[in-house]
């Protein structure tokens, strides 16, 4: 009916009604194609939304002051949630002294002719709004490949010219942050692996992470945190998301305990244990002052979402998984969130069901003690006897 017809219509900033050219009736089916225009914001915090500041264009998907923090809408009209994914498009009409990337596969470069280029980018696996993502720049790409599980992963770094020594050496342990989570978690299941310079970070946007200008200073160690922490999020975040943000451990938690992860693959066992009690340490001392009192990690005020709670207190709860459960079963467990929810959600009953299930360890008390409720599970020994027995 009325293919190509424009129509009228009437937005309010919030719901966009459409005066139809025929009268439809209940269970008829109809598109409607929207276009729009409009210049995106930032979130308040500067943190958030698509940015144009020295010489750098690019969004990040989460806006920390915005509320919901999914940001999709500073530059786009969409369904921010964390449960809704879709595939995307992206033709970025340009600056011929620019370059442009996105999420995903690098389509088309067309010259038009005028001082401008339009570049086409195409994201197949269906993501959510926060994990959309453009940077333009007069950038230039380093590749390299990496030999993963399931073989070459093809690696691109994202950075201005004067940056690009520096930019390699930053990543000097990316290789071993691979097979690190590759080994616990399975093959990385993004087409490349991408981190791009921008000057606020980080995000971790599927193949097109955004990395900060202030962490490209060719320390490898210095930054293997960051870069392990973003990359944990290709399997918690990216491969599977979390229903609401009250439950915003479920890909912080892991993503920082990737750090741990790495860390014990790169560096050995003695300092891993240093960086989880360090961790702990700091949970102990940070978490509830931070935070403004103890809290469970399963439904988060919204004003502590992005909180020590969540990233610290998560790392360390998941280092108790698997404690708890044992490298082989944590393993398993994890996997199979991953394998179950893929590109889905879950709420931390659902994790705690799926971990039941799949491992054969009844997840109940674990997570009620850690997951549900505020403060910490300890024995207190409050006397010592001994007894002669030879
Ligand atoms: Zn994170």
């Amino acid at each position: 009916m009325s293919t190509g017809v424009p129509t009228t219509f009437i937005y309010d900033d919030f719901k966009c009604s459409i005066a139809l050219p025929e009268i439809m009736m209940t269970g008829d089916d109809f598109d409607v194609q929207v276009y729009y225009q409009g210049n995106p914001v930032r979130d308040p915090s500067n943190f958030g939304g698509l940015v144009f500041e020295q010489g750098y264009i690019y969004n990040l998907g989460i806006g920390i002051a915005s509320n919901p923090h999914n940001f999709g809408r500073g530059w786009f009209p969409c369904f921010d949630n964390f449960m809704e994914r879709s595939t995307y498009e992206y033709i970025v009409t340009h600056s011929s002294a620019y370059n442009a990337h996105c999420v995903g596969t690098e389509i088309d470069i067309t010259n038009n002719g005028d001082g401008s280029i339009t570049t086409t980018y195409a994201m197949d696996q269906p993501i959510t709004t926060y994990q959309s993502s453009i940077a333009a720049s007069n950038y230039v790409e380093l590749w390299s490949e990496h030999e993963g599980m399931e073989g070459s992963i093809p690696v691109k770094l994202i950075c201005k010219p004067g940056d690009s020594t520096a930019m390699k050496s930053s990543f000097g342990n990316l290789g071993g942050t691979i097979d690190c989570m590759e080994s616990w978690y399975g093959p990385y299941v993004w087409e490349r692996v991408g981190y791009v310079a921008t000057t606020v970070g980080a995000m971790e946007h599927p193949t097109n992470i955004a990395y900060p200008i202030s962490s490209i200073n060719g320390n490898a160690n210095s930054n293997t945190r960051l870069v392990s922490h973003e990359f944990a999020h290709n399997w918690f975040g990216n491969m599977i998301t979390l229903t609401t943000s009250m439950d915003m451990w479920i890909k912080e938690g892991p993503a920082e305990y990737g750090w741990h992860q790495t860390a014990e693959c790169i560096y050995g066992y003695e300092e891993f244990l240093e960086v989880v009690k360090d961790n702990h340490l700091y949970v102990l001392e940070r978490a509830h002052v931070d935070d403004e009192g103890f809290r469970a990690l399963s439904g988060m005020p919204n004003e502590f979402t992005y909180g020590t709670h969540t990233y610290r207190k998560g790392a360390s709860v998941i280092h108790n998984l698997r404690g708890y459960l044992g490298d082989e079963l944590f393993a398993i467990g994890m996997k199979s969130i991953l394998e179950n929810y893929l590109y889905s959600h879950l709420d931390a009953d659902e994790f705690r069901d799926e971990i039941t299930m799949s491992t054969g360890f009844d997840a109940t008390d674990f997570f009620d003690a850690w997951i549900f409720n505020p403060g910490f599970s300890v024995f207190v020994d409050d006397s010592i006897s001994s007894v002669k027995d030879w």
